[in-house]
């Protein structure tokens, strides 16, 4: 089965997407899905992105099926690696995703992260700082979406070039392979042409690199984007030789299509 592996239900509280509406739209889509919601550790707002964990199991293990999996999604910073490994390490999720979100301890969405600064300074930075990451959250099964300040920085064009960024991509990829972590293919962006030619230099790297397993996921908060750009992503993958798989009780488990 093809699995959406990154969407948010109303435990982020970003989202107001019920688990049932989202089971429901994933049947009509043929696929199955696994819950990422947001775990931002030390988010300046208090009580967001963050939810409680036990509250969580209670309430949706008994949706909990071979299509259905459950997961979070960790807002990745060093300042509090030693709490997030507490959340995860029972081992009763499915699915550990690790994100950068916060950069400097400012949340990238907003404009005055790039407020006189320039795109190679404030991506230098974001890169650094996920790659920083990626070393000390040995215990998270996939990094999400690389090209997430391509979605909010305040430049005319806001997307990474491979060529561009070159040594930072290098670094946050050996580290994840290294770490035997598995890169995930955010689909949110794939619908432009424009966003598909310029990762796929990097994700042929990562394959060049030894990277062979890649995830995929819509980061869905809405029932509509749910499995959006599934297509484009398949294809991508395939061109760049990766082999799709998702995560069942933190073990990694091959996609393959019905
Ligand atoms: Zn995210
Ligand atoms: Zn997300």
């Amino acid at each position: 089965m093809i699995f959406d592996a990154h969407i948010h239900t109303d435990f982020s509280s970003d989202s107001k997407m019920l688990l049932t509406d989202a089971m429901m739209r994933a049947k009509e889509c043929g696929i199955g899905l696994i819950t990422t919601e947001h775990m931002d550790l030390l988010y300046p707002k208090h009580d967001q992105l963050i939810f409680d964990v036990d509250d969580y199991f209670a309430t949706y293990n008994q949706y909990r099926s071979n299509h259905l999996l459950l997961g979070i999604e960790l807002g990745m910073r060093t300042e509090c690696v030693t709490e997030n490994y507490a959340i995860v390490k029972k081992d009763r999720f499915d699915y550990v995703l690790g994100s950068i979100h916060m950069v400097e301890g400012i949340d990238i969405y907003y404009d005055f992260f790039y407020e006189n600064r320039t795109k190679a300074q404030t991506y230098a930075s974001y890169f650094e700082t996920m790659a920083k990451c990626v070393k000390e959250y040995k215990f998270i099964d996939a990094l999400g979406h690389i090209d997430y300040i391509a979605r909010y920085a305040k430049y005319e064009d806001t997307e990474i070039y491979y060529h561009e960024f070159q040594d930072f991509i290098d670094e946050v990829l050996k580290k994840t392979i290294a770490n035997d972590i598995v890169l995930e293919l955010n689909t949110r962006r794939l619908g432009e042409r424009s966003v598909v030619n310029a990762l796929t230099p990097i994700y042929k790297r990562y394959y060049e690199l030894g990277g062979r397993l890649v995830i995929i996921g819509s980061d869905a908060h809405t029932q509509q984007a749910i499995g959006s750009n599934f297509a484009i992503a398949k294809e991508f993958l395939e061109q760049c030789q990766l082999q799709l798989i998702y995560f069942k009780n933190r073990s990694p488990e091959y996609m393959v299509e019905k």
